[in-house]
């Protein structure tokens, strides 16, 4: 039955012959199964769409209009989003607010409040919560975030609903799993994905599964010594990665003061670059230049078969794509160069964040005791949304 709704939710369109046919299922078992999870209000069959095929017709099998939803909660620079997510990934339009120099307590409070709110208008059909934070996680815990100005709070105990399961993460890393699931990497084995925003959060998809360490807190790429070994990082190391790439990088080489608001910065760079200023191209190409060098590094050590790129990394490939595939070419071991693996835009530059975090709450859905929860409060009860 899991691997059935799993399919389904990956496969939002799917049908019954396909089910058989991908799972190795008899069309029997496929039927029976099907049948039992309609019987418990997660999938429903409607009247597939023609395929010009002779034979029975088919049916389609879809999420149940009345089945389990998932909350995924996005806390960026300037603003927070909530968004619902339904099985087969479809995102209903998310609620967003502004939280620019609220204090961490108010700010979750009112992520809190909107999270009830969910919860009243769906009541048991909201079955977890995702959380994506830009910022180190480790141990469930935002230990730090130098762009929000937030230290050790521990957002998931403050936003957890019980007896929601809740899973935290760094929104860098939630993206990559979208990318991975239903995006740019779609297919790909191992996946490295590159965001830039104010430093650089990344992450190592595994068959989908994010690889973030003991803690969580791994994929920091932006604090490889990739930078000027004098340079000092906010982060307490030196020679970080993150500096040579981002807004701050930027200003630098163009002799500016450190910029308050570096991710603005970067972009200001990159139109006057883009209109032909000579210094500013010349600075986005240095940047292009760190930029690709360091990838080259990292698929040298990590093996990927697709980079994807997102924020400003995928601005300055849009801008500067031949200096960074040169740079990342020059960095490659030799034996690699002949089929390099491929620098691709993220398939989802505005939601990944929010995409990712869906997917793991729906992990926690889409597992034996997320099944098991489900039965025991039998169908949703009687509810308004
Ligand atoms: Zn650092």
């Amino acid at each position: 039955m899991l691997d059935v709704l799993r399919h389904v939710h990956l496969h939002p369109e799917t049908t019954r012959a396909e089910l058989a046919r991908d799972l190795g299922l008899s069309r029997g078992s496929a039927t029976e199964i099907v049948a039992r999870l309609r019987a418990l209000g997660l999938v429903e069959e409607t009247a597939a769409e023609p395929t010009g095929a002779r034979g029975r017709p088919t049916r389609a099998v879809r999420r149940h209009d009345r089945g389990p939803v998932v909350a995924a909660v996005d806390v960026s620079y300037e603003t927070w989003r909530l968004a619902v997510a339904h099985l087969g990934g479809e995102l209903e339009e998310p609620r967003r607010e502004r939280h620019r120099g609220q204090r961490p307590e108010e700010v979750l409070a009112r992520i809190s409040e909107a999270l009830h709110e969910t919860r009243a208008a769906f009541g048991t059909r909201l079955r977890a919560l995702g959380v994506s934070v830009t910022g180190t996680v480790s141990g469930g815990r935002l230990v730090e975030s130098a762009t929000l100005g937030w230290r050790d709070v521990d957002v998931a105990a403050r936003l957890r609903i019980a007896p929601l399961p809740v899973v935290i993460g760094n929104d860098a890393t939630m993206a990559g799993v979208a990318e991975a699931r239903r995006g740019a990497a779609t297919g790909a084995d191992v996946a490295l994905h590159i965001a830039i925003e104010v430093g650089i959060g990344g992450v190592v998809l595994d068959h989908g599964r994010a690889t973030v360490g003991s803690t969580g807190a791994g994929g920091e790429f932006g604090h490889l010594p990739f930078g000027d070994p004098d340079r000092p990082c906010p982060c307490g190391a030196r020679g970080c990665w993150d500096l040579e790439v981002d807004g701050r990088a930027l200003a630098r080489i163009l002799g500016d003061p450190p910029p308050a608001a570096p991710r603005s910065t970067a972009d200001a760079v990159l139109r006057r670059a883009g209109a032909g200023d000579p210094a500013a191209r010349a600075a986005v190409d240095r940047v292009a230049q760190n930029l690709g060098r360091g990838i080259g590094g990292l698929v040298n050590a990590l093996d990927p078969r697709i980079v994807t790129l997102s924020g400003l990394a995928a601005a300055v490939f849009d801008l500067a794509g031949d200096s960074v595939r040169a740079a990342y070419r020059s960095g490659l071991m030799r034996f690699r160069r002949h089929d390099p693996p491929p620098l691709i835009r993220a398939a989802f530059p505005q939601d990944g964040s929010l995409r990712g975090a869906a997917e793991l709450a729906f992990d926690t859905v889409l597992s034996e005791a997320g099944l098991d929860s489900w039965r025991a409060d039998a169908r949703p009860a009687p509810e308004t949304a």
